[in-house]
């Protein structure tokens, strides 16, 4: 502070520092706004020294594991993969690699790594272990709390919060990595625009209320979507038969709004079923107020899913509105592959 503001992208503007003091708070950290989630991401790779060794979660967010290839390609760094319940090796991986990277929840199967245990393990001097925890939000998992090193977050879903607006952050507890990281955003120009900031600023002062009702929602869908004739499986952290269950009742204050579930007839029921939807929109942006669906094998990259796998986000509108349509289009898709 106190510091004139010559320019801004080595200076900053107030709308960022409001949003980086909301989300440090909610952290519990020194927050660094970036331009989008995947700046953040890249802004944290950037710290690496050349010939780091990355431990990355199997399943998670297409983008970055699209970014440690591409820098692996290129000789900066090995990366090695790990299943987000493989608790071991994670351990193990603690005491190996300079950058540890997981995800809270898994996207797309919602798989909670047991971040307790795998935080408390010793670490190789100077690595960092980063989680990024955009779908748990900082309400639902302070992972800086547990030990993290880095907490990060794409704006763009749930602290936006109305898929109008990209943005990312980066929560440290060591001043220094949080001056590094300021020092990148500088340097690479990965700045977030101003109205950006302030509909993320907007956003985030009803993060709490969105969450609490989109989560009911979500939970009320799970339990009946397990139920369902047309459904063959549901996966959502706060059913108990979800694997992760035990672990998601431990290390996260909530279960979230995404679900993800398997219907009969395969690829084309599942494509069948988000174009007879009418209220839940046909959309792979997620964590906002209105509900939104994707088959996520159609996804370059993503065609080790199983190909009726559609991921649901579940957004803030009435209960009945939503299982009335999910029914509806269940049941059409039902009577469309049903022999006769
Ligand atoms: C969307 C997303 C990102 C990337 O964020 P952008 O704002 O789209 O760049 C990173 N991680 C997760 C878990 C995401 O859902």
């Amino acid at each position: 502070m106190g510091e004139p503001r010559t320019y801004s992208r080595s200076h900053g503007l107030p709308g960022w520092e409001a949003l980086e003091e909301i989300v440090g708070g909610l952290e519990g950290g020194i927050a660094v706004a970036f331009a989008s989630g995947m700046a953040a991401v890249a802004a944290v790779l950037d710290q690496l020294p050349t010939g780091s060794i990355i431990a990355l979660a199997d399943d998670g967010y297409q983008g970055v594991a699209g970014l440690a290839e591409a820098g692996q390609g290129r000789g900066r760094w090995s990366v090695r993969r790990i299943a987000a319940t493989d608790t071991q090796r994670w351990i193990e991986a603690c005491s190996t690699a300079d950058l540890i990277w997981l995800e809270s929840l898994s996207n797309p199967l919602l798989a909670v790594p047991d971040l307790e245990v795998i935080c408390a393990a010793p670490r190789k001097p100077g690595a960092i272990l980063a989680v990024d925890s955009t779908f748990a939000t900082p309400l639902n998992q302070r992972p800086l709390a547990l030990g993290a090193d880095v907490a990060v977050q794409s704006v763009t879903k749930f602290i936006g919060g109305h898929s109008d607006l990209l943005g990312g952050l980066v929560s440290v507890r060591a001043a220094e990595l949080g001056a590094a990281l300021r020092r990148s955003r500088e340097l690479s120009g990965a700045t977030p625009g101003t109205l950006e900031t302030f509909l993320a600023v907007r956003g985030a002062r009803t993060l709490a209320l969105r969450l609490e009702r989109a989560q009911a929602n979500a939970m009320q869908l799970a339990e009946r979507l397990a139920r369902h004739a047309q459904v063959l499986q549901t996966r959502y952290p706060g059913l108990a038969s979800h694997p992760t269950h035990a672990v998601a009742r431990r290390v996260l204050a909530g279960f979230g709004t995404i679900i993800s579930f398997d219907v009969r007839g395969g690829a084309a029921a599942a494509d069948a079923l988000c174009a007879g939807l009418r209220l839940i929109q046909h959309a792979t942006s997620l964590g906002a107020v209105e509900s939104t669906i994707e088959r996520r094998a159609r996804v370059p990259g993503q065609e080790h899913l199983p190909a009726s796998l559609l991921r649901l986000s579940v957004g803030i509108e009435a209960i009945e509105d939503l299982w009335a349509d999910l029914d509806q289009a269940l049941c059409a898709t039902g009577a469309a592959v049903r022999p006769g």
